[in-house]
């Protein structure tokens, strides 16, 4: 007879993983399924893992010797881009080195040590498995269970905790809609091998203190995106995302467009003498509340992480919305087994917590953001305005014998042309303030 497990989790990435983690360590038989030839394998992202959300799951481990993190970051940088130009604003905080808020890693390093501590607490890893479909009660329409692609490869569960990412085929199944390209984006990045005495010096870091970099503006090139650049120990991590019906408007290739970025100015010189030692792509859910699916649980289902669209881009935070689904994913269904309801009301639950949680509230926060950018279009906020801040940058800080006030003046006058006249502008400022 097929195997049957209290819960399969189909993606052992953050979300998956932490389900997992969770369901087995309530005594609940799990089995945690990835495609990837060990969990992490092919995944990729910028990136910044959270403390916070880290330490929720697994508490004080990240102490173990052979955490797997690059650096802690202990200084974040903000740059407006202009076409040979930058404004910028940051924060570095010591206590940031002593007491870590965020570190850069590598996910096909961090993913299997994540992914070990749910096998650890009993779950049972199941690698280079792709699911391909749901298996469902014919009467009912209740899931009860996945098939694979090996050989007899169906499987059997009360629950499937669906945490298969951004690109989820179960989340097709399930007929839940599919992302309009205007609620995803598309990044690229490389990873930029550097001495490590190289990156301490270029970027003014002691020891494993890291910083990154988040860019927006001419780089772009008048599509709505964001660049990053982060410091691993011995490499750099450069990429840059935008909206894919941008991209498919302004028919730019997406390598094309990072190629561009490494010749800006201001990105050029600090990864000068980098080998590249790796390229991906990924996609990122971008709709916040209003894209989320009607539903976040159903008849013997739930949906964690990537899968949900649970991203909250204005913060590029991803990883710990994922883990902490995930956990209360996890929490919910341990909760309905020991009560013997595995009902779709009863899985609901996990549907009103996280609405009502910092995600929910968060992404509900931002909603009105994805649509703003729309409306006012990257060539006007990325090039046209983020050029005007530029402009008014320069001229704010030239010594030229204008008077004080008069040069003030014209660096205002550069923005509110920028904005194109003080009408849009307040409008601007008025939907910023709404849209966040
Ligand atoms: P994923 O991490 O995508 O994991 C899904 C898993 O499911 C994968 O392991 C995959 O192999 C597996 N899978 C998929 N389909 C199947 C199938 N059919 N059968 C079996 N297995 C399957 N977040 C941050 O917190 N900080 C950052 O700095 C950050 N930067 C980012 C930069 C980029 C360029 C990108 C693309 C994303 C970034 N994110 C960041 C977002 C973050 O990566 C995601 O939010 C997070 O990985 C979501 O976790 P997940 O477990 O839901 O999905």
């Amino acid at each position: 007879a097929a195997e049957h497990f209290d819960a399969i989790v189909v993606g052992a990435g953050p979300a998956g993983a932490s389900a997992a983690l969770v369901l087995a360590s309530s005594g609940l038989s799990v089995a945690l399924l990835d495609r990837g030839e060990f969990p992490g394998a092919k995944n990729m992202f910028g990136g910044v893992l959270y403390r916070h959300a880290i330490e929720a799951l697994v508490g004080e481990a990240w102490k173990e010797n052979g955490f797997p993190v690059e650096r802690v970051v202990t200084e974040q940088r903000y740059w407006l881009l202009g076409p040979e130009s930058m404004v910028t604003v940051g924060h570095r905080h010591e206590a940031f080195g002593r007491e870590p808020n965020a570190w850069t890693a590598f996910r096909a390093r961090f993913d299997p040590w994540f992914a070990a501590k749910a096998e650890q607490a009993g779950a049972l890893g199941v690698y280079q498995t792709t699911v391909v479909d749901l298996l469902r009660d014919p009467k009912t329409g209740r899931v009860t269970g996945v098939l694979t692609d090996r050989d007899e490869g169906e499987l059997y569960a009360d629950v499937v905790v669906i945490a298969d990412g951004v690109n989820s085929l179960l989340r097709e199944k399930l007929g839940l809609p599919r992302w309009r390209p205007d609620q995803v984006s598309l990044a690229v990045k490389e990873v930029l091998a550097l001495p490590r005495e190289t990156i301490e010096s270029r970027f003014n870091l002691e020891g494993n203190e890291g910083v990154t970099i988040e860019f927006l503006g001419d780089t772009s090139q008048g599509m709505v995106g964001l660049g990053f650049l982060y410091t691993n120990k011995e490499s750099l991590s450069l990429g840059i995302g935008v909206m894919i019906d941008d991209l498919a408007r302004h028919r730019i290739a997406p390598y094309e467009l990072l190629e561009s970025v490494k010749r800006h100015p201001m990105i050029r010189r600090l990864i000068a003498g980098a080998e590249s030692v790796e390229y991906s792509a990924h996609m990122i859910p971008e709709g916040a509340y209003d894209a989320l699916p009607p539903a976040l649980a159903g008849d013997g289902w739930v949906l964690c992480g990537d899968a949900a669209g649970l991203v909250n881009f204005l913060h590029r935070e991803g990883t710990n919305l994922a883990m902490l689904s995930g956990q209360m994913a996890g929490r919910v269904i341990a909760e309905a087994h020991r009560r013997g309801d595995l009902s779709a009301r009863s899985l609901m639950a996990y549907d009103r917590e996280l609405r009502a949680s910092a995600i929910g509230r968060d992404l509900r926060r931002i909603r009105r953001m994805p649509s703003m950018l729309h409306r006012w279009g990257g060539r006007r906020l990325f090039g046209d305005l983020v050029g005007g801040i530029n402009r008014a940058a320069y001229r704010y800080f030239l010594a030229d014998g204008t008077p004080k006030r008069q040069a003030e003046a014209e660096a205002l006058r550069e923005i509110v042309r920028a904005a194109g006249g003080w009408r849009p502008l307040m409008r601007l400022a008025w939907d910023g303030f709404r849209g966040v």
